[in-house]
């Protein structure tokens, strides 16, 4: 079986010797550090509820605001058009306490579903955290979602509270009240002229206005609900992952060792809370640390963003694949007018991160990027690459400390076996027991079920583990193209692609094929400055095949204007394949709108 090649490419590892450290990394020795560790003693690094119990609005806020964070910055927001609000850890205890207090009032109690339609704005923050510490279940939905996708959700999670701005009340959920008989409550954020004239609805300035901001967190087991998160739905339907408090062990950890937080760190998690990285992330890791993170409501701009990189002099960067391919259209020249002295530590995660964009952030920032390998599912980063180490670009690093990954291949007698050989292509497996491993997929036990096998949890995504235990993402199951026998992962063809001067994104799909089952079939989209031709795409097939072989390079290329996304940014190539093949599109409630039409 043909194993990824991308160690057969040029892109040499990046020593640890070369990069630059301005603190010294949490993670130093990783052999030493997996040996050690232990989830008892990281949950030993938390405080606990007082009575005992664990909660994470306590480890992520109420610890802070009661010692000597208090009057530390927590939250700073930023505005569409740059008005900054800021909270301190005794500010977004008293805040939170307020939102758990009117959920009280309402009736709302423990393991009931709130769910947040809103963007990167503080009351989003506010009602996620007061939800958690009135031990009800937090659940964001992606405020750019239409009716429907808000109203599958809310029906699947049976949601009784929804927190929203009265004009996306208006645009997407008044429609849907009458689908929705188990929701109680809708609480508006808005002027009260504009409230007013939404019946049915309740004021949430008014309602925080009234209460009081004192609030004892309820007590918490561990294993209580805290949150319910949707996958991306880049495979078919988005399912409903369930997560408890104790998940916070992890998210405090992970955020310890793979993002590297110190005391002193600004963070910026460019991910939005309607999907997990921006809650596990974007609100929960960096919280438990007591240090700075900052929200930009507004969405990706090249400019805007090293303008914030600078001024707000984030020293810790937690962005996605698609943003750094943005960022790599708009150029580093750009990049050349900001002050980005500051930036020690730059992450990715969500899809893979081409080797080529690794090395583009060295020539960029001075920093590589690393990346990390996690799912909803496993709530935290599993596989990441450190600060410490060396990077293979290309590689999602080696695993967690307390986290077992192993490559497994399915028998025929439908048992799983794992492979100890390096380099073989197999399902990348995670063995269960970490803190933030999901508990089941809301109302579907049968397909939670069926991601377990022989002890192990099964990802559903292939992969292939090198001799020093790097593992290399090959493409998700059911991604991966079987041509004449071998098996190829989109992944490396696209990263191919990428290499070319004038490709901007590509998307790679199996299409079938009577003699070889499969070909591989390529969509791309191009750079600014070229557009197609016949010549160009015979150019790309040539540039591909002298990269890939000819068994893996693609034997078509059709060109496209853009490549059809998920709204957290990852390529949905089954989209792609359908219509290549004129199937049913399938659930298309998380696509980029931009992509919608075409
Ligand atoms: P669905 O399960 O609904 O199809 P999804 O799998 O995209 O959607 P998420 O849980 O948001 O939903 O994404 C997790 C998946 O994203 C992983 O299983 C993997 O396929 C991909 N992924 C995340 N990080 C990386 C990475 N660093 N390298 C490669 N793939 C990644
Ligand atoms: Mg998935």
């Amino acid at each position: 079986m043909l194993s990824t090649n991308w160690k057969a490419m040029s892109w040499a590892p990046i020593p640890k010797s070369q990069r630059e450290w301005r603190v010294l990394p949490n993670l130093q020795d990783y052999g030493r550090c997996r040996n050690e560790f232990s989830w008892e003693a990281a949950r030993r690094t938390l405080e606990g509820l007082p009575g005992g119990g664990l909660n994470i609005a306590h480890e992520a806020v109420d610890r802070h605001a009661a010692g000597a964070r208090r009057e530390h910055l927590a939250l700073r927001f930023i505005s569409k058009r740059g008005e900054i609000r800021d909270f301190t850890y005794a500010q977004l205890s008293a805040e939170t306490n307020r939102f758990a207090n009117v959920l009280r009032r309402l009736g709302i109690g423990k393991g009931e579903r709130v769910f947040v339609l809103a963007g990167r704005i503080p009351e989003l923050y506010v009602t996620a955290i007061g939800t958690l510490k009135n031990t009800s279940v937090f659940c964001p939905l992606f405020s750019a979602f239409g009716p429907e996708p808000i109203r599958q959700r809310m029906s699947i999670g049976d949601g009784r509270v929804l927190v929203t701005t009265a004009s996306l009340y208006k645009r997407k959920v008044a429609e849907l009240r009458s689908a929705l008989p188990g929701l109680r409550h809708v609480l508006l954020i808005g002027t009260p002229e504009e409230i007013d004239k939404l019946p049915g609805t309740l004021d949430f300035n008014q309602l925080m206005a009234s209460a009081d901001d004192r609030f004892v967190i309820l007590p918490t087991d561990p294993q209580d609900l805290a949150l319910l998160h949707f996958t991306s739905g880049t495979t078919g339907t988005p399912k409903g992952a369930m997560h408890v408090h104790e998940a916070v062990v992890a998210h405090h950890m992970t955020g310890y060792y793979a993002l590297d937080f110190h005391p002193g760190d600004i963070f910026w998690c460019t991910a939005d809370p309607g999907w997990v990285t921006g809650t596990s992330y974007g609100i929960i890791a960096p919280l438990t640390h007591g240090i700075t993170s900052l929200v930009d409501e507004a969405d990706f701009d090249a400019e805007r963003w090293y303008s914030l990189l600078q001024n707000q002099a984030v020293t810790v960067w937690y962005t996605a694949p698609t943003a750094v391919r943005m960022m790599m259209r708009v150029g580093t020249d750009v990049i050349r007018n900001y002050d980005l002295q500051r930036l020690r530590f730059i992450a990715s995660v969500g899809e893979p991160l081409n080797p080529e964009a690794v090395v583009w952030g060295q020539k960029a920032f001075g920093l590589p990027i690393h990346d990390n390998w996690w799912q909803t599912e496993t709530g935290g980063i599993m596989i990441a690459n450190y600060l410490s180490m060396e990077i293979r670009p290309g590689s999602m690093g080696r695993p967690l400390p307390g986290i077992e990954a192993a490559i497994v291949q399915h028998r025929p007698d439908k048992t799983v076996e794992v492979v100890s050989a390096p380099d073989v292509q197999g399902e990348l497996a995670l063995r269960p027991g970490w803190p933030s491993m999901f508990r089941g997929y809301l109302n579907e036990e049968q397909r939670y079920r069926k991601c377990f096998n022989g002890g192990w949890y099964l990802t559903g995504d292939l992969a292939t583990r090198d001799s020093d235990g790097y593992f290399w993402f090959v493409g998700r199951a059911d991604d991966v193209i079987k041509s004449s026998g071998h098996l190829i992962g989109p992944f490396e063809v696209e990263s191919a692609l990428l290499e070319h001067r004038a490709v901007s994104e590509a998307g790679v799909i199996g299409k079938p094929d009577p003699v070889a089952g499969e070909v591989v079939k390529a969509f791309v989209s191009l750079k600014s400055g070229y557009s197609p031709s016949d010549e160009l795409r015979l150019d790309l097939l040539g540039f591909a095949r002298k990269r890939l072989g000819a068994v893996v390079a693609p034997k078509e290329i059709d060109f496209v204007s853009s490549v059809p996304k998920t709204r957290s940014g990852k390529i949905m190539r089954r989209l792609l394949k359908a219509r290549e093949l004129g199937l049913p599109e399938g659930d298309l409630s998380t696509l980029e709108s931009d992509t919608e039409a075409k």
